[in-house]
């Protein structure tokens, strides 16, 4: 990792500006969390905001929590759920599973739901049925990850998870969330200082201390039981993302314009430098070459009919599955290239096409011609899936019988999931290493006195785009950021 910020020495600080009990970087959803618990917890909590104003990362998302284990938004529909059924179902799609965590998260996902609506809001109590990215209205409940793709439908009871905040469309509906903790944090006494950036943190011993801070030509130190760094990912940082996640920052080539940078998602703050700041007192970074990236076959869902093949012509993912699984798949074939086939009965055009249309064709000879496929290898494919989708069955893929149709009344038409084609979108998903209360760890997995990471800067739950299930950022992030706040107000 390049470009670590130096770790300053407590005793070469002249002077301090301020001296609190504890220090929160940056005020998301998870430094809005711990700065609350914390306060809540009898602790003097200052929160040093980079930007104009809070809310990050989090005030662009579309707002689902992924919860579970019997919430009331889940009783009120009809969806029974167990802490122990959402246990096995995270459990089984983590590529490293934390199991300390992952229970804890589970065990406590009821009460932390109440917790999120007792700063002042509702999930509605309904549910969306559809398979969307975001639900369209206000609907409170969706499933958002896996839960009903094989093989994880035989590991854990489907639940639908995914809790939506009642703001209708695709972005900023979390941002509600972080007026009411600003609202809380007010009520509760914290202090929040806005264009205020840390840049270091400042050691005695194995300890931090305090953090340096700037602003505009202005600096100082603030001296701290404990800093908490809450300060987002790394996506808007190009070296960091050619040096782990070069799949983000691979450009697009489009039709009419040539090629355009990719869309990653997330504020201009998403720098890393919270990460490297923990790495400089001697934390250690995890899974930073994980991401979620994605460019969405649905909606419309009738297109998870048809087959996803790679350049030649094989299926290789379930295609009722999350995007961003679909999408994880899709990288990992030859030339990360992939396509999408559905026949003319199921054909429909999505109204935001992420997957890029390439053409119709009669015939799938001409459709292999024209997509570079060897000749007679999708009709293979095609022939062998819709034998089995007449019997209603797919033994190779186990898509849920719902998104199983024979393709066979040509024309064909033929959608672009390549990488570099399709309008992918992303952002990084590894960080610092931290304990179950959010203290950041060293390389032989003792604690660093003083410091906690929490959010899309520490590593947790979400570790990649495989896995993931929209909602665990900001579930983990809220429960993770309230875990390390109350820890570090104790101490
Ligand atoms: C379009 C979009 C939609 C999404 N939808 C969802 C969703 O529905 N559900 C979900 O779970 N996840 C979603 N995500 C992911 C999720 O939004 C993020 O993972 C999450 O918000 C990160 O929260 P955070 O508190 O860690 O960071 P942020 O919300 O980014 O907060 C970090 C804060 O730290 C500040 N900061 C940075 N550096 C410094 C510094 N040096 N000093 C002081 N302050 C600093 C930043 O300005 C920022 O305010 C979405 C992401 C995007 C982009």
């Amino acid at each position: 990792m390049k470009e670590i910020p130096e770790a300053l020495v407590a005793a070469d600080v002249e002077s301090w500006s301020d001296e609190f009990d504890v220090v929160v970087v940056g005020f998301g959803i998870a430094g809005g969390c711990a700065a609350v618990s914390a306060a809540a917890g009898g602790a003097r909590v200052l929160v040093l905001e980079k930007a104009a104003a809070a809310g990050g990362t989090t005030a662009m998302a579309g707002g689902h929590f992924y919860l579970g284990g019997g919430t009331a938004v889940q009783e009120a529909t009809g969806h029974p759920d167990t802490a122990e059924e959402m246990y096995k179902y995270l459990v089984e799609v983590s590529r490293e599973p934390d199991l300390e965590k992952i229970r804890a998260y589970c065990d406590d996902s009821v009460e932390h739901f109440n917790w999120l609506e007792a700063l002042g809001f509702q999930f509605e109590r309904s549910f969306y049925p559809g398979k969307v990215v975001v639900p369209p209205g206000t609907e409170g409940l969706s499933y958002t990850g896996n839960e009903k793709v094989w093989p994880f439908t035989e590991k854990a009871k489907p639940a639908p998870r995914g809790h939506s905040v009642p703001v209708p469309g695709e972005l900023g509906g979390a941002a509600m969330v972080i007026d009411l903790l600003l609202k809380r944090a007010e009520e509760l006494g914290v202090t929040i200082r806005y264009e205020v950036g840390a840049t270091n943190l400042i050691v005695d011993g194995g300890a931090v201390v305090g953090v340096k801070w700037k602003h505009f030509g202005e600096t100082g130190c603030v001296k701290a039981k404990s800093v908490i760094i809450t300060a987002g990912g790394f996506a808007m940082n190009p070296e960091m993302v050619a040096e782990y996640t070069p799949a983000l920052g691979r450009k697009r080539r489009t039709k009419h314009h040539g090629e355009v940078e990719p869309y990653i998602l997330g504020n201009p703050n998403d720098d890393g430098l919270g990460i490297r700041m923990g790495v400089s007192a001697g934390g250690v970074a995890n899974g930073m070459d994980q991401l979620f990236i994605t460019a969405a076959a649905y909606p419309p869902e009738i297109l998870l009919t048809g087959v996803i093949v790679n350049n030649q012509g094989q299926r290789f993912v379930a295609e009722d599955s999350y995007h961003s699984r679909t999408s994880a798949f899709v990288l990992r074939q030859p030339d990360q290239q992939a396509y999408l086939i559905v026949d003319e009965a199921h054909m429909e055009m999505p109204a935001m096409p992420l997957i890029q249309f390439i053409d119709g064709y009669e015939t799938i000879a001409e459709a292999e011609e024209a997509l570079g496929i060897p000749a007679g290898n999708l009709a293979a494919t095609l022939q062998r899936y819709n034998e089995n989708a007449a019997k209603g069955e797919d033994p190779d893929f186990h898509k849920q019988p719902e998104y199983i149709a024979a393709q066979d009344t040509g024309p064909y038409a033929a959608f672009d999931l390549s990488l570099g084609i399709a309008m992918y979108s992303g952002f990084t998903m590894g960080g610092l290493t931290v304990s179950l209360d959010g203290e950041v760890l060293r390389a032989d997995g003792s604690v660093i006195a003083g410091l906690y990471a929490a959010g899309a800067c520490a590593s947790n739950i979400a570790q990649d785009g495989e896995g993931y299930a929209s909602g665990v950022q900001l579930g983990e992030g809220s429960y993770f950021g309230r875990r390390a706040g109350t820890h570090a107000a104790a101490r």
